[in-house]
């Protein structure tokens, strides 16, 4: 399963990753980091069947864990339609349809959260492990 890693400034400097390996024994592929100032985002590839014991260790370790395999979700029914969150998306996944209504496609979401932030009544959610 692919999971993104998200570190805030009080936990980017400690090896956590290489603290969850060997407490674990799993073995974690890591696919792409980021660092960006004070903060970091690290994907990586862990067997489907491990995944529960390493998200356990990473979240004790103050790891924010997002699942990439379950796309976004964007609750219609109390959306505002405020165009907050086409300006924050990165890569356009999200846009204004001809009804002047907020779409979401999934599809081209990189899960990295802006939206989530961007948005005035908290409609969209990433989904957390
Ligand atoms: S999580 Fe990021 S990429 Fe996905 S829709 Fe929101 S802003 Fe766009
Ligand atoms: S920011 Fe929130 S309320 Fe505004 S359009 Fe996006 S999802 Fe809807």
């Amino acid at each position: 399963m692919k999971l993104l890693l998200r570190f805030n400034s009080e936990i980017i400097k400690k090896p956590i990753i290489a603290e969850a390996v060997l407490e674990t024994g799993v073995k974690l592929e890591i696919e792409r980091a980021r660092v960006e100032g004070p903060q970091g985002e690290i994907v990586v590839n862990v067997p489907d069947d491990s995944c529960r014991e390493v998200v356990n260790v990473l979240k004790r370790k103050k790891v924010e864990v997002t699942r990439l395999d379950v796309p976004i979700t964007k609750d219609e029914e109390n959306c505002i339609h405020c165009g907050a969150c086409v300006s924050a998306c990165p890569v356009g996944a999200i846009r204004y349809e001809y009804d002047w209504r907020v779409r979401m496609d999934e599809k081209l979401c990189v899960q990295c959260g802006n939206c989530v932030n961007a948005c005035p009544v908290r409609v969209i959610k990433l989904p957390e492990y």
